[in-house]
């Protein structure tokens, strides 16, 4: 019964509020985080051409549950379906949600890989965009792009700035090189829930929205076209498609709002342990400061 009540109360006090993290809950955070990394570092290892999703996405799930948390994303219910897999694997035309299959991975594929877990009762969840063997300069460009916004946004995360400073960061870059920006899917806050307020779009106008604060803990994750932004769901109910068939890339971090400097909790550096990023790293506009 108290647990009801708790849960209760926290659904009502998320519809009021943002709930802003203590250290200890950073330090969590920070786990889970560093567990989804790892993951994502063992999937990476896996990826080669004839491997299928659903491989993958066994090895992820194994990997999660032997260090003790559990795979965030399965069982997760958006109305009437629950998403049935460790992994969201989506492929090429794939923007995000694609639930793997049998599809056996080929040479020039792009693969975005979304994963969550939950370790000690926090969230962590991220993502990115791999390259199967050797891409096309386009896709390469694409991927390089949206990762490039991804920074881009998380520059602006700092205490004081609003939500839509960082939206309007990641839609600027992205649209300025013809990319689409998808509307229908937004970055989120992160903590004791998988989704979280603040909403955090990718697209919009500086000094609008949610005033940034110390203690907040956001997911920022630009979902960026090759072609137009409209996008269409399969009928699993999951996997959203680029309408016009052009690639998408999907790059996602955890980001903490200090007062002094915004923490990215979440790393790439031990899936780039693993394996060659698909954007070309000397055309990068600008270096990870954080
Ligand atoms: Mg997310
Ligand atoms: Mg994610």
């Amino acid at each position: 019964m108290q647990q009801w009540l708790s849960r209760f109360w926290n659904r009502v006090r998320g519809l009021f509020m943002v709930h802003l993290k203590s250290q200890r809950e950073i330090d969590r955070l920070r786990e889970s985080a560093d567990l989804v990394g790892r993951t994502l570092a063992e999937v990476a290892r896996h990826i080669d051409v004839g491997v299928t999703l659903t491989e993958l996405d066994a090895v992820a799930e194994e990997f999660i549950r032997t260090h003790d948390a559990e795979p965030a994303f399965k069982g997760y219910q958006a109305g009437r379906k629950e998403f049935p897999n460790t992994l969201c694997t989506s492929v090429n035309d794939a923007v995000v949600h694609g639930i793997p299959d049998d599809y056996a991975l080929q040479g020039g594929d792009l693969l975005s890989i979304d994963c969550g877990v939950k370790l000690n009762g926090y969230y962590g969840d991220y993502g990115y965009t791999f390259g199967v063997g050797t891409i096309s300069e386009e896709d390469a460009a694409l991927c390089r792009t949206t990762y490039e916004a991804l920074w881009k946004g998380i520059e602006q995360a700092d205490e004081g700035n609003r939500v839509g400073d960082i939206s309007h960061a990641v839609q600027s870059h992205c649209e300025a090189q013809g990319y689409g920006v998808v509307r229908e899917l937004v970055g989120h806050g992160i903590g004791q829930s998988l989704h979280e307020d603040p909403q955090v779009p990718n697209f919009g106008a500086p000094g609008e929205g949610r005033r940034l604060k110390r203690g907040l803990s956001i997911c920022i994750e630009p979902m960026i076209n090759q072609g137009a932004a409209d996008v269409t769901t399969d009928s699993d109910g999951w996997t959203i498609r680029t309408a016009d068939g052009y690639p998408a890339a999907h790059y996602e971090h955890m980001v903490v709002v200090h007062d002094e400097e915004t923490e990215v909790i979440s790393t790439f550096d031990h899936i780039e342990d693993e394996i060659q990023p698909p954007y070309d790293i000397d055309a990068f506009q600008g270096t990870p400061t954080r």
